[in-house]
């Protein structure tokens, strides 16, 4: 993969001019450099297929606050789940036949939910646009066996299911997408009487690691290369040949224990990942909480309309009324028109969703900067105590 990278992608090739195979000696990559880079990113060997969109195209997720296009080559991209796909079955007995439900990003179509024979995808915006107990019992009728949930959602999950109860079917939940916290999984354990497991990946590069049921993240040695330095991570793909990621620092911070022998059978590299990046609360004066996904949903649906326009965004709740938008758009589209309608979609969601005496602050900057404390780029930050 070090030897493809450096020898088909424009990107590597002007980092270094020998190629070194002891990875220890090639640069680390940040992601701001990966969002600058754009098509130089790409293998020359697959331009053929990204030219006739043969490309599996995906967008980061947002909660990162940093957006850009992924591209795999669709065999690639099966191939890089494999071993997650074999684990769940040898740990939980769940397979691809199994019927399953999840949510998908809202800037992906308009249906509020998509349904075939073992998958019912929901957008993440009925979560705040739609009629919440209606997609609640769309998945109570649906029957899945099993979810994949980001811990957030969960909890709206759990507070429904309080209301109108679960359905008998339902066996096993896989959280992904946000640091999973001890009390939020015995919270969705307690009330939908299944068992559990945590799942770390990323767009780029698909499954780092998976939770057996001893309780250790095992890293998907077959599908990357696992490197920390202090708490920071940085991974390898050893499968995504379309667009190759070397020592690429994750926005997630961590520790990697090597040749871990587990009572779950497997040997090999366990990694225990520290809170970093929670998705915070916005409160109401009556202290009732939204979930901050809901303003999240007005940037992920501007950059669906206006083809990827917001870079990098942060949100700032600072006080009950007040919220301001950090926000850094692509320089090539930067138009005063584009930023008026920006303000004005912004503006319009947060008082529809919030309340209409909110103070709407938009502010555009060239970087949005990690916070010293985490290293990470925290897209929604709340002064209300
Ligand atoms: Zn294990």
């Amino acid at each position: 993969m070090i030897y493809h990278a450096y020898e088909t992608v424009p990107f590597y090739q002007g980092l270094i001019n020998n190629i070194v195979f002891d990875i220890k000696k090639l640069p680390i990559i940040e992601k701001k450099q990966m969002i600058e880079s754009g098509r130089s990113l790409l293998s020359s060997k697959y331009m053929g297929k990204y030219l006739s969109n043969q490309l599996k195209w995906t967008r980061t997720s947002g909660s990162s606050g940093l957006l850009y296009e992924i591209y795999w080559d669709k065999v690639d991209d099966k191939k890089s789940m494999l071993e997650l796909w074999l684990l769940r079955w040898k740990y939980y007995k769940v397979s691809p036949k199994q019927k399953m439900c999840y949510f998908f990003p809202a800037d992906i179509g308009n249906d509020d939910y998509v349904e075939s024979d073992t998958k019912l995808a929901i957008s993440r915006k009925c979560l705040y646009d739609g009629n919440l107990s209606e997609i609640y019992k769309k998945i109570k009728q649906y029957k899945p066996e099993w979810m994949i949930l980001q811990p957030g959602i969960s909890l709206v999950l759990c507070e429904l299911a309080k209301k109108y109860g679960i359905w008998k079917e339902i066996r096993y939940i896989e959280f992904t997408g946000e640091f999973l916290r001890e009390e939020v999984r015995k919270c969705v354990e307690d009330t939908f009487c299944c068992i559990t497991a945590n799942q770390y990946g990323t767009k780029e590069v698909n499954s780092i690691a998976y939770e057996c049921p001893e309780g250790n993240m095992h890293v998907m040695t077959r599908n990357v290369y696992l490197e920390n330095k202090g708490q920071n991570l940085y991974v390898t793909s050893l499968s995504n040949y379309a667009m190759p990621f070397i020592r690429y620092k994750l926005d997630d911070r961590g520790c990697i224990r090597r040749g871990v022998k587990c009572k779950c059978g497997r040997c090999g590299d366990v990694i225990d990942l520290y809170e970093g990046r929670e998705n915070d609360v916005i409160k109401l004066p009556k202290g009732e909480k939204v979930h901050s996904y809901t303003l999240m949903q007005s940037i992920h649906r501007l950059n669906y309309k206006y083809e990827g326009c917001i870079l990098q965004y942060r949100i700032v709740q600072e006080a009950y009324d007040k919220f301001t938008y950090y926000i850094v758009l692509n320089k090539e589209d930067c138009t005063e028109d584009l930023k008026r309608e920006i303000v004005e979609e912004i503006c319009y969601d947060l008082h529809n969703r919030i309340g209409n005496e909110c103070i709407c602050n938009i502010i555009y900057e060239n970087n949005i900067y990690p916070e010293s404390k985490t290293g990470k780029c925290k897209v929604f930050l709340s002064n209300v105590k």
